[in-house]
């Protein structure tokens, strides 16, 4: 196929342009570097199939040029992370829903299959079980700005199913629980790299609230796996899918798994939510997905445990950082020989 990977130099569109691209499809990304990278795919330059767009989303001009010679889109562009949204919700209101409308008016237009990045945040802060795809959704006031994201996903995804039931478009509605990998950055406020870096540097783990509140992170290899397929689905057009992992943690016991897992003397800290994120935010207690109708779409397995999620991502950031200090005694606790650049590291 060929497919438009819009936010393609993010985290997660970076690792599902690599997974097409060994497909065998062709691939256009476009980005607009606000909070992809251009190192994501940097490795990937000077691919014959593979097409780097620089722009936003909003240009309908460069748009409708892309739409036009592509037959799949996947639409991963949006304002991200909830450090982004509390510092400019209107930036988050403008490109996730505009953004988003105007694509899929397009869509329509050039005939394009559509999946739309979506997330377990349109859940809220529900504290029921499992969380299925059509489970209700409670959310806090709207003079709330944590819950602007949301309300955004949940509009993109109002809007897909308008598209498809008023104009016929076939359209995917993807909701991602807590995506976490290689590549994902720690400047947002995304919990395991903000964990795995300042357990590599000694710094102190921060726990935000008490850390009794649960989350299922989903490795990146699985979700864009499970993306991928659903594009080639029939079935799937028309129909919410969530994409997520089946290993709840706490946050507190995320902290502790990373800091043994690291080998590392960081403390761990607890910091009270209004400290963390100004006063009045309010967090999601449990989300913890429902995934049994993805697994009959597709037959998705997870295939990462989370202790795989947490090594993977300290490896990432080892080679990113090879002058992070305890990389010896992480090289060991990895359960490997540490390598002689390590062990020099070490006694430095
Ligand atoms: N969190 C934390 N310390 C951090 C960053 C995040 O305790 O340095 C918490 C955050 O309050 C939330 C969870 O970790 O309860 C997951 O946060 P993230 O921003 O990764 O994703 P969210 O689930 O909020 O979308």
């Amino acid at each position: 196929m060929k497919a438009l990977i819009t936010g393609g130099m993010g985290f997660i569109g970076s690792h599902l342009c690599e997974l097409l691209l060994a497909g065998g499809h062709e691939v256009a990304l476009v980005d607009n570097l606000s909070t992809g990278r251009a190192e994501n795919v940097a490795h990937l330059a000077g691919h014959k199939r593979l097409q780097i767009h620089i722009g936003n989303v909003r240009d309908k001009a460069l748009m409708e040029s892309l739409l036009e010679q592509n037959e799949v889109v996947f639409h991963l562009a949006a304002v991200v992370g909830v450090r982004s949204v509390l510092n400019d919700p209107l930036n988050c209101l403008d490109t996730n829903i505009r953004g988003t409308d105007m694509l899929m008016e397009l869509a329509c237009r050039y005939g394009n299959k559509v999946l739309i990045a979506s997330s377990s945040e349109v859940y809220g802060k529900g504290t029921e079980g499992l969380l299925s795809e059509n489970s209700n959704r409670i959310l806090g006031p709207t003079t709330v700005t944590r819950w602007v994201y949301s309300v955004t996903k949940a509009v993109d995804e109002c809007l897909a199913m308008s598209y498809a039931k008023g104009h016929g478009l076939p359209v995917v509605v993807m909701r991602f629980f807590n995506t976490v990998g290689p590549r994902q950055s720690s400047q947002y406020g995304m919990v395991l790299p903000t964990f795995v870096q300042q357990a590599l540097k000694g710094e102190p783990i921060t726990v935000y609230g008490d850390g009794s509140q649960i989350r299922s992170f989903t490795y990146v290899a699985d979700a864009v796996h499970a993306a991928a397929a659903l594009s080639q689905t029939e079935a799937a057009y028309g129909e919410v899918f969530n994409i997520g992992g089946t290993e709840p943690v706490s946050i507190a016991e995320l902290a502790q798994r990373v800091k043994r897992i690291t080998g590392s003397k960081s403390s761990i800290e607890f910091i009270p939510y209004e400290v963390a994120y100004g006063d009045g935010f309010e967090d999601s207690v449990v989300r913890v997905p429902d995934i049994s109708k993805l697994h009959a779409a597709i037959g998705y397995e997870p295939q990462y445990s989370l202790n795989d999620m947490i090594v993977n991502t300290i490896e990432y950031f080892l080679e990113r950082q090879p002058d992070i200090a305890p990389r010896r005694s992480v090289a060991i606790s990895l359960n490997r020989a540490p390598t002689m650049e390590e062990n020099a590291c070490q006694s430095r």
